[in-house]
């Protein structure tokens, strides 16, 4: 069992390295943004992030930044 998810780790892996190129990170946490539509208009134009969570974390850090 063990041996099989080894395999299926590294198969993950090759497939992610792949993709970074490509990649949105999110501006708060740096982790791959996977779902449009958190953004946050900002004075310094589009932020993109990769939940909920991390918005309103940058809109509690950058409040006189937000335009909307
Ligand atoms: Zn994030």
């Amino acid at each position: 069992m063990s041996a099989d998810s080894v395999k299926r780790n590294d198969g993950l892996q090759k497939g992610e390295s792949n993709m970074k190129e490509n990649e949105i990170k999110c501006v708060l946490c740096g982790l791959s943004v996977e779902i449009n539509g958190f953004t946050v208009n900002t004075t310094e134009g589009l932020k993109l992030f990769c939940c909920a969570g991390c918005v309103s974390v940058y809109r509690l850090l950058n409040g006189d930044k937000l335009l909307d």
